[in-house]
């Protein structure tokens, strides 16, 4: 329902103006599969086709009946809902059958991952930010361990008048007054510069323009400056790595190297011996950018990544919110590019459409039991997302996946038609990116553009949602634009996308790409 009209705003007051103003405030009545509804003036139902499909969470399409259906006999059923604290099966019975996914997909996977349920995506990513620093705690603790029991054999060593302390570069030795004076300086020195380091939080690595999530740490590896920069002081930073130069990576974490000073005993002489300090916290990284314009990973990358942290030691993290649960034709992207990851995150699709939902999935060998404990939530794994998840699970893997199949069929169908007209509109249209149905066109830069409205929109990137919503206005398609430079076009429907969707949409693209060849900047604006 709509607020009274001349009514106060508390909601969305900036948000719902600004929609308005580049053609895109619109109120939707009614969904299903992908088509929106809204009322127009004269009370009738217009129909939209809906390319945006909840940003990706609608495998299954808006109100799928089958998962609708479903949820009804649970509700029906008085299945419990919020039962904190008790047996909750529900959530083994779906990291059970994602484990035999994984097991199918993951080049070498031995399919043993353990499960942590959370709200949203992003809060799937902060549970992996959170068990990433337990496990890079543990690996200081080892460390810092060690360099005690070699600060102690070192003072036997010398308090017995079995070692000597050698010149370095860390403490001068001003006024020492015999061996074992040396030593406790140099101890001091060490440990105050140890203790500076260990009191640092991580560095985390991710990749440019990436996107996981905008709570206060997921935000950090979020690239984008306008959203990430007023929260730094907030968490941990990033240090964002070029997807498209992976031969560049290993230098650039290099650079991030760093060690503890640890004293000890050498044949006699009382040496320092540089550790290497496990600073990262965890490479982050999207199988298929989203957010950078749907670019999907080459295998080069991949590859590099992986050797990355395995060089370093910390984990890595696949973000398949987006492109997981069967979007790209396999139920992982990262199967694609072969890409094995350490933890998994997971939400959009497993809610069904209906639910909110989300996990994050640890490799066994990585997980520490403790977690299970640490991290909870109110709402997370509770019993109607769960029955949601596990029907969408098996709709997806029924017949031997058909519906990977066709997400796969579809989205080359409507990849065929983008490419089509950008082969017809090269000097307007950049490329077409992505995979499955996860797409993206890529429009040229209208910065220089001879239309001033065009250059104007450009320059403030808001060319992108006027495209959107000239497309919405003329031809009844909802796409919204994604990429940095908001200069391309998203499309990520359900798999239920029809012919006639494809040719409409070929039909709008066209469109939209006449006017910025004719340099039409007027007929853009709402
Ligand atoms: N990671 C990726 C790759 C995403 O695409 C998103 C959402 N677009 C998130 C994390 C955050 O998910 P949510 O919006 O559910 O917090």
């Amino acid at each position: 329902m709509s607020s009274p009209a001349g009514g106060p705003v508390f909601a969305d007051r900036v948000l719902n103006d600004w929609l308005s103003s580049v053609g895109l405030g619109i109120e939707y009545s009614r969904a299903e599969a992908n088509t929106l509804y809204y009322v127009d003036e004269d009370g009738q139902e217009v129909p939209v086709l809906d390319h945006v499909c909840g940003f990706g969470s609608l495998i299954f399409g808006h109100n799928n009946p089958d998962i609708v259906a479903h949820a009804k006999t649970v509700l029906d059923r008085q299945v419990p809902v919020y039962v904190q604290l008790s047996h909750q099966s529900h959530a083994n019975d779906i990291a059970a059958v994602l484990n035999a996914i994984l097991r199918r997909e993951i080049p070498g996977g031995d399919g043993d991952y353990a499960a942590i349920f959370a709200n949203s995506g992003a809060e799937a990513v902060e549970i992996c930010v959170k068990h990433a620093e337990l496990e890079r705690r543990a690996r200081v603790a080892k460390l810092t361990d060690e360099t005690s029991r070699n600060a102690e054999e070192a003072r036997e060593a010398v308090g017995a008048g079995r070692a000597t302390v050698a010149e370095n570069p860390y403490v001068r030795f001003d006024g020492a007054s015999g061996e074992s004076d040396r030593l406790e300086q140099l101890l001091a020195e060490a440990g105050r510069r140890n203790a500076e380091l260990i009191a640092r939080g991580p560095v985390h690595l991710a990749l440019e323009n990436a996107f996981h999530g905008k709570l206060v740490a997921s935000i950090q590896l979020t690239q984008n400056p306008h959203w990430r920069l007023p929260f730094t002081s907030l968490a941990s930073s990033t240090r964002f790595l070029r997807a498209d130069r992976p031969d560049e990576m290993k230098a650039a974490v290099e650079e991030l190297r760093t060690s503890l000073l640890d004293v000890l005993v050498d044949d006699g002489v009382v040496t320092v011996v540089e550790r290497d300090f496990p600073l990262v916290g965890a490479f982050f990284v999207e199988p298929v950018q989203g957010a950078n314009g749907m670019r999907p990973l080459t295998g080069a990358a991949a590859r590099e990544i992986r050797a990355v942290c395995d060089a370093v030691g910390c984990p890595l993290i696949v973000d398949e919110i987006h492109s997981g649960m069967g979007r790209t034709g396999a139920f992982l992207a990262s199967s694609h590019m072969g890409l094995r990851g350490d933890y998994y995150t997971l939400a959009k699709s497993i809610g069904g459409g209906i639910a909110k939902n989300a996990v994050a999935l640890f490799h066994r060998d990585r997980f520490r039991p403790e977690f299970e404990v640490m991290h909870s939530s109110t709402f997370a794994k509770d019993g109607f997302s769960a029955a949601i998840a596990l029907k969408v699970l098996e709709m997806l893997e029924a017949d031997d996946g058909r519906a990977y199949r066709i997400a796969a069929e579809r989205g080359d169908r409507l990849k065929g038609a983008l490419t089509a007209v950008a082969a017809d509109f090269p000097d307007v249209v950049d490329a077409v990116h992505g995979i499955g149905l996860m797409l993206a066109v890529e429009f040229k830069d209208q910065t220089g553009a001879s239309s001033e409205p065009l250059r104007e929109k450009a320059a403030s990137g808001m060319l992108g949602y006027l495209i959107a919503g000239l497309i919405l206005r003329e031809h009844r398609i909802r796409v919204l634009p994604v990429g940095p430079a908001g200069n391309s076009v998203r499309f990520e429907p359900s798999i239920y996308l029809t012919d006639a969707d494809i040719a409409r949409t070929e039909n709008a693209l066209r469109d939209v790409c006449t006017i910025l060849r004719d340099q039409d900047g007027d007929r853009l604006t709402p």
